[in-house]
């Protein structure tokens, strides 16, 4: 018998399973071209220097390719390599016709100038979604690759049947990858957006106002039970590493008690964005090779 605490307990969005049904999906995609005779897609990821969570997250990437059956190549450069020649081998990969999909992974040195090589990257095989032409789709609505991590989030929303038109959404945090595209995404679905950040003024009352609220500060449960409206959908992107290594959202844990859906951290947003790079490349492919 569950106590009247447990019946209280939002719903938890688990990441894990959105992510599954979005890679089946990729993979059985992937099968019938296959069928047809078509080459896999390919992810090729270029990664420079040796920052070790890049070197996880690329590890990842790759794996989760295997899977789906993407093919996938990693395209190494020194820690000291300059923007012109990170923006060098993004031209060679944008004019490979086996590569589908260029990913640069984040962060750069400080010395690559990262706006010139997003900007170098193919808008076409752009399968982070970050490049200006494909940002400006976004905004005008029109179609182009989404970036990984605002795409899954709606994905994640969908998943649990949470109705978006009409409903006041929060969404704390204004990044370029993250907080303004969603803030643009949950807009498109006719949602009431509104977008905090450091400057805003009262942040836990208009946070209170939302019947959706997207957390992406990256600052360790810095939303409170007490900022969660009763019954709310909340998606926790924050990734925040404590002192023991362990990870840890934006929202605290405890706002599963006023939240009506929660996602967790880990096993939220996380594996979402990954299999939404798979979904991007496989999109890529089919635009170039229908
Ligand atoms: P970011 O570029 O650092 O942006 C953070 C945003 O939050 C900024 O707009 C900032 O406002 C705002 N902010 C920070 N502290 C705040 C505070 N105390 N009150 C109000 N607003 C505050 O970060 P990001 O790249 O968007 O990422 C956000 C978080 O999501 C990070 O933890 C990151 O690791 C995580 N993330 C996770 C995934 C995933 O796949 N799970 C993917 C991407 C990012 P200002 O603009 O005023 O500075």
């Amino acid at each position: 018998m569950s106590t009247e605490a447990e019946e209280r307990m939002a719903i938890r969005i688990d990441g894990r399973e959105v992510a599954e049904q979005i890679l089946a999906n990729v993979a059985s995609r992937v099968d019938s071209r296959r069928r047809r005779g078509l080459p896999p897609p390919h992810l090729a990821v270029v990664l420079v220097g040796h920052d070790q969570a890049s070197e996880t997250y690329v590890r990842g990437k790759r794996r989760d390719a295997e899977r789906v059956g993407i093919a996938s190549s990693d395209h190494r450069l020194p820690e000291t390599a300059t923007t012109a020649e990170v923006v060098e081998l993004v031209a060679r990969l944008n004019h490979d016709p086996e590569v589908s999909g260029v990913l640069v992974q984040q962060p750069l040195p400080l010395q690559v100038e990262v706006a010139a090589v997003v900007e170098a990257v193919d808008p076409a095989k752009d399968v982070d979604g970050f490049h200006p032409l494909n940002a400006g789709r976004l905004l005008l609505g029109q179609p182009g690759i989404l970036p990984c991590t605002p795409a899954g989030i709606l994905r994640m929303l969908d998943h649990y049947g949470v109705v978006l038109e009409g409903r006041r959404a929060v969404v704390l945090g204004r990044s370029n990858i993250v907080g303004k595209p969603t803030a643009v995404l949950l807009l498109r679905r006719h949602a009431t957006v509104t977008v905090c950040h450091t400057r805003t003024r009262g942040l836990a009352e208009v946070c209170r106002e939302a019947e959706i609220l997207v957390a992406a500060a990256g600052r360790r449960h810095l939303v409170r039970p007490d900022w969660i409206r009763p019954g709310a959908a909340v998606i926790d992107v924050g990734v925040n590493r404590g002192p023991d290594g362990r990870l840890s959202g934006d929202v605290d844990p405890e706002a599963a008690r006023v939240a009506g859906w929660l996602s967790p951290v880990p096993g939220g947003v996380g594996p979402v964005t990954r299999a939404m790079l798979m979904a991007n490349t496989l999109q890529a492919e089919e635009e170039r090779r229908p």
